[in-house]
């Protein structure tokens, strides 16, 4: 590669939501390039993983517009029909039922590998427009008035430069590059780790989805296209190395005592991994020609599977912004056009940061009128309609201004 090539936006993470942005911008006319610190199809990739995400109806929309969709839903997507709610060892639920809401699925559940593949053989289809720097990992950030300049290193150590008009950031939470540019971001760890691995029910998963909270931490078992569910263990973190190592017979058991009988008797568990949660908020998500976006920009408790939706949203605000930038010949990285992303996206990220953070203090505390407060709120969500679509319209991603890719519609 020659040193110091001139793009017009580098994208530095190509997980998930980088590779999101580049595959929404791919036919924008734009030189893309997208640098990424781990291969994409080695085990070790972070984004790309075995780890379930539930999408909203706002994230199917979006997967749709950009022609990803059909893709995704014949290899792996599971319609979530109806959602159960309970609060362990106490009175009140709520059942949730996507025809209540008009619609075939209150969201669909999807492997982020399967994910990953589909984006990353879209990139593939658009080598012409976008170069893809892998395994890169960029280490240095220098700002110019028309263009940032980055510097990455190469797997046999060698560093590279490119410039670049606009910068994204979207290497997730523990972003360095957040920091290369004086982005600073309020981390609180939750001091929880969520275990993941799958189990068989004996009877069917009928699409439901149960969310379950505990003292240590919410439940859920989602339903996947294997006809099994993926459990999402919240626990605290001391209690990790014991649930991950445990026989299988005994995290059975010790599941079934936890996620109770609602979901019929759970069997054959599959391996299981943890990862540890923290709640990251930058404080602003723009510098001089670049911006933050996806984890690095936001990392929530998965609690109510919000984080991707979030970070799809980003992706969808920002292409539209650009794309009629560069549509109109502006320039895509101005301060001005920066300024509007962040405002636009402002709402909605402190929205489900305080909202899921919510739901884990709430449920985390035992202080008796929270215990009554969470029961009549789940009895007024199952019986309420106006509780019911307060919840859903907003767990949907179809709530506030929309971009066009969240309406349905192409960029161009
Ligand atoms: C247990 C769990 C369950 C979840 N469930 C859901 C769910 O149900 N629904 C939902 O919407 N979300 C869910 N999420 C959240 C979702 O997984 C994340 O929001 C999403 O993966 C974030 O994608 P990202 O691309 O922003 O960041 P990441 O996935 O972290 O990707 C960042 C990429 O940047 C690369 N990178 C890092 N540093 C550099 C560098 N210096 N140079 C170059 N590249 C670099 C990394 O290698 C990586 O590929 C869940 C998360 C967890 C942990």
């Amino acid at each position: 590669m020659a040193q110091q090539e001139r793009f017009d936006l580098a994208i530095v993470g190509g997980g998930l939501v980088g590779a999101g942005l580049a595959c929404a911008l791919a036919e924008s006319g734009l030189r893309l390039a997208v640098l990424e610190a781990v291969p994409f199809r080695s085990a070790a990739q972070p984004s790309y993983d075995d780890r379930t995400l539930a999408l909203s109806q706002g994230s199917k929309r979006i997967l749709d517009s950009m022609q990803l969709w059909p893709e995704v839903a014949r290899r792996d997507a599971t319609p979530i029909e109806h959602v159960h709610i309970s609060d362990h060892g106490r009175p009140g639920m709520a059942r949730l039922h996507a025809r209540q809401f008009g619609v075939e699925a209150l969201g669909y559940v999807v492997t982020a590998r399967v994910l990953g593949q589909v984006l990353l053989e879209r990139l593939q289809q658009c080598a012409a427009q976008l170069e893809i720097f892998c395994p890169a990992i960029v280490d240095a950030v220098d700002p110019h008035p028309d263009h940032a300049r980055l510097a990455w290193t190469d797997a046999a150590g060698v560093r590279h430069d490119i410039d670049t008009r606009l910068l994204v950031l979207a290497d997730g939470g523990r972003s360095r590059t957040r920091e290369l540019v004086g982005i600073s971001a309020q981390v609180r760890d939750y001091r929880q780790s969520a275990v993941l691995c799958t189990v068989t029910p004996e009877s069917g998963h009928g699409n439901w989805a149960y969310e379950r909270f505990t003292s240590s931490g919410p439940l859920a078992l989602l339903p996947t296209s294997s006809g099994r569910f993926a459990v999402v263990w919240t626990a605290g973190r001391d209690q990790v190395p014991e649930l991950t190592s445990m026989p299988d017979d005994e995290f059975l058991l010790r599941l079934r005592q936890r996620a109770g009988d609602r979901a019929g008797r759970l069997d054959r568990v599959g391996q299981r991994n943890a990862y540890a949660l923290n709640l990251v908020r930058v404080t602003d998500s723009v510098r001089p020609r670049t911006v933050v976006i996806g984890n690095a920009a936001h990392t929530v408790h998965p609690v109510a599977g919000q984080g991707f939706n979030l970070g799809l949203r980003d992706v969808a605000v920002l292409a539209e912004l650009l794309h009629d930038a560069a549509a109109a010949g502006r320039d895509i990285g101005d301060t001005a056009l920066l300024q509007r992303y962040a405002s636009l996206r402002r709402r909605d990220t402190r929205a489900v940061a305080a909202f899921t953070d919510s739901l884990i203090r709430l449920f985390a505390n035992d202080f008796p009128p929270a215990v009554i407060m969470r029961s009549l709120g789940l009895l007024a969500l199952d019986t309420l309609p106006f509780a019911k679509r307060f919840l859903v319209r907003r767990t949907m991603g179809l709530a506030g201004w929309l971009p066009r890719l969240a309406r349905g519609l192409p960029l161009g």
